[in-house]
């Protein structure tokens, strides 16, 4: 149970004087509905009101705040020109100017003969000093509050500065003040304020340092909200590694075997990681290991070996896939070379007909199958299995925690293996993963040649059209990409069919295959079958070959509007070929102008294949925000801390959570009982809940 002293904070946004169902239906468009998620809406700006001169000497294209006389209202004699209301000081006229005016409201704000405070932008038109629509009118007493700095906020339509501003201001009057959870000596050599202060210090910004994410309270309330992440991480592998692990320890009879079946020599490092993970299985830990490793480093092979040592010890074990078409891919790798050794692989993927289904249900539930390779159909709550001992879960970043969870719960001290292809910078891994075991696949397999990567204009397509001839006639297969635009599907997929068109008019019909998210699943696998099968040489396809497939003989990838994509996404495309023996292009079509920014990120592309590299570049030149954006959604999303800004931060909250974990594992001391209260203010409330039931 949340902390009664949060309470306020998680109230909704209506409990706000002056936030009625109305605003806060438009504040709720931009992820704001309770009170808490004012206090994290950071602004992006100040404007400063502390320029207070006469009106003579007000410089024009400035923000002031200037004491005045009201003289007269100048209503206008066409109402298509706008209401001034003149005002005066002992310098000089100052004339507001208002369009579409409602004149009770400014009888009112204004009357003739008061003084007025008013704050707003300084124009000069002809020889009148104006101000167009002042920002803030107040009486006398209202100068001290009006004549501050004020934050600026991201809006939406329909909520104005002042009410954004107003709403905060109330959310941070609800910040309570809370317990100190950070350690002393840390705040002490940072030289931050309490939690409450520092909230306050970035609302109420006394000058322009004050957004800069290095600031002391912006690095302070970065910091709570990375230590919640750590601690929740931490608790999460602590409570795994508590439970009892079933400890796996096959004879190695099987994967003798495999290895004698597969049609190449494993690496030192898929030996190695190998090693590692059946360490880990023969623990009496529950193994939560994470296998990282470049598209194409062969990982596929390395879990198809940690699953047949459970198989070997007499347990299931159940791998997942985030797609549809992964899952059958890694499927169709494992199910044959298993089979050689005699060992069923079944496929659970939620297309199979009733019946089929069925029949795997049953063989789980009875044990006869001993492993299966799915999508999130295999989290299903009719999915039983006799003794899963092991699961794989590939490209996890794709899942959500529970999900990972809810697998891992079809068995008792199950060993979980998290397999990703996307080399992921090392802060950012430390954010999703916190102090998890790592095994790396660095190395290629042998006899893999390094890809040819070409940057080239779209002007310069007749020339690529007449190079990939060449390059067909001498037997390659090709990858040509057409990339989503976000705004709609329609147009990408009659991009890809005008692409599809054009390449089958010049290279013929049967040699050409599309590809792409709206077509029914069997006639994309018959598609991906045909050109696995080289019946076609050119495969056009939307990004949906961004995950997994894998043709070895295809050699020559094309990528149209390669300056729309992120890097990580096409690395992970270009990694589609170089799979086989022979060399392999990579042509990354650009539509110019580029910025220096894309023009940077495809000479990187250009310059290196390695993945980290990549990755790290990336996360440079996008930010972490875009990395982080939806599409990996099992990436925690920070609200206050920054990957990239608070890269330091994130090692040190790692290792405080680890301490701290060490020293306190209930979390009692009073340190401890602070830290619950910062794992519910950022809402880490299941990993509380872990600790009760610990
Ligand atoms: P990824 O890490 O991207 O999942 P895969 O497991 O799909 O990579 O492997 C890519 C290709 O490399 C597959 O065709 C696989 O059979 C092959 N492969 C894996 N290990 C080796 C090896 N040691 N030597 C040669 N080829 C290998
Ligand atoms: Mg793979």
């Amino acid at each position: 149970m949340r902390p009664s002293v949060l309470f306020p904070l998680f109230a909704p946004v209506t409990t706000i004087p002056g936030i009625g169902p109305r605003f806060a239906k438009l504040l709720e468009k931009i992820g704001l509905t309770r009170v808490v998620d004012l206090l994290w809406h950071l602004p992006t700006g100040i404007v400063d009101r502390r320029y207070a001169p006469k009106i003579a000497d007000a410089e024009a294209g400035r923000v002031v705040t200037l004491v005045v006389r009201v003289d007269r209202h100048l209503p206008p004699g066409n109402p298509r020109l706008p209401y001034k209301v003149r005002c005066f000081d002992d310098t000089a006229w100052l004339h507001l100017v208002f369009f579409r005016p409602k004149p009770d409201y400014l009888a009112a704000a204004l009357p003739v003969g008061e003084v007025r405070v008013i704050s707003g932008r300084i124009e000069r038109y002809r020889d009148e000093i104006q101000m167009t629509h002042p920002d803030h009118v107040g009486t006398y007493e209202d100068y001290g509050s009006i004549a501050t700095v004020e934050p600026v906020y991201g809006l939406t339509a329909g909520i104005t500065p002042k009410v954004m501003a107003k709403a905060v201001r109330t959310a941070l009057g609800r910040a309570p003040t809370l317990p100190e959870w950070l350690d002393a000596a840390l705040v002490a050599r940072e030289g931050w304020q309490a939690w409450q202060p520092s909230l306050a210090a970035i609302h109420v910004p006394a000058d322009e340092a004050a957004l800069d994410p290095q600031s002391q309270p912006r690095r302070r309330l970065a910091y709570d909200e990375m230590l919640a992440n750590q601690l929740a991480l931490a608790l999460v592998r602590a409570r795994h590694r508590r439970l009892p692990g079933t400890p796996i320890a096959g004879d190695g009879r099987l994967r003798d075997q495999a290895r004698a079946a597969l049609p190449f020599t494993l690496t030192g490092g898929q030996e190695a990681a190998i090693a590692e993970i059946a360490g880990d299985m023969a623990s009496d830990f529950r193994m939560l290991r994470l296998l990282q490793g470049d598209v194409g480093s062969g990982k596929t092979v390395v879990a198809l070996m940690a699953m047949l040592d459970a198989v070997e010890a007499g347990f299931q074990a159940a791998m997942m896939a985030p797609t549809e078409i992964l899952a059958r891919q890694h499927h169709a790798t494992i199910a044959p070379l298993a089979a050689q050794i005699g060992v069923e692989v079944a496929l659970l993927t939620g297309r199979e007909s009733a019946r089929a289904r069925g029949a795997v249900h049953e063989g789980l539930a009875e044990g006869r199958i001993p492993i299966v390779v799915g999508t999130h159909a295999l989290v299903q709550e009719d999915v039983v299995f006799k003794a899963l001992g092991m699961v794989v879960i590939d490209e996890q970043h794709r899942f959500g925690v529970h999900q990972r969870l809810a697998l891992t719960t079809k068995g008792e001290g199950v060993n979980v293996l998290v397999m990703t292809a996307t080399p992921i910078p090392r802060t950012l891994m430390m954010c999703a993963y916190g102090d998890m075991d790592v095994s790396r696949l660095a190395e290629k397999p042998a006899g893999r040649q390094p890809i040819d990567t070409r940057v080239a204009p779209t002007e310069r397509l007749r020339d690529l059209l007449d190079g990939l001839d060449r390059r067909l006639r001498q037997g390659a297969r090709a990858y040509w990409v057409c990339p989503l635009v976000e705004e709609s599907e329609q147009v990408d997929l009659a991009a890809a069919t005008d692409r599809y068109e054009a390449l089958c008019r010049r290279f013929g019909a049967d040699r050409v295959g599309l590809i792409h998210g709206r077509q029914k699943t069997a006639e994309r696998d018959l598609a991906m079958a045909r050109f696995a099968a080289g019946e076609t040489r050119i495969l056009v396809a939307t990004t949906v070959i961004e995950v997994g497939v894998d043709v070895p003989e295809a050699t020559v990838m094309i990528i149209e509007h390669a300056e729309r994509f992120g890097l990580a996404q096409l690395h992970q495309l270009r990694g589609r070929v170089g799979r086989g023996k022979d060399a392999s292009t990579c042509v990354l079509l650009y539509q110019g102008p580029l910025s220096d920014n894309a023009k940077a990120r495809l000479e990187i592309m250009r310059e290196t294949e390695d993945g980290f590299r990549i990755a790290e570049e990336d996360l440079r030149l996008r930010g972490a925000g875009e990395m982080l954006g939806t599409r990996q959604s099992g990436m925690p999303a920070f609200k206050l801390g920054d990957p990239l800004a608070h890269a330091d931060l994130i090692e040190i909250a790692r290792d405080d959570a680890k301490l701290m974990l060490e020293r306190d594992p209930g979390l009692d001391s009073v340190r401890g009982q602070a830290l619950r209260t910062l794992l519910y203010v950022f809402e880490r409330d299941a990993a509380v809940r872990l600790l009760r039931s610990g």
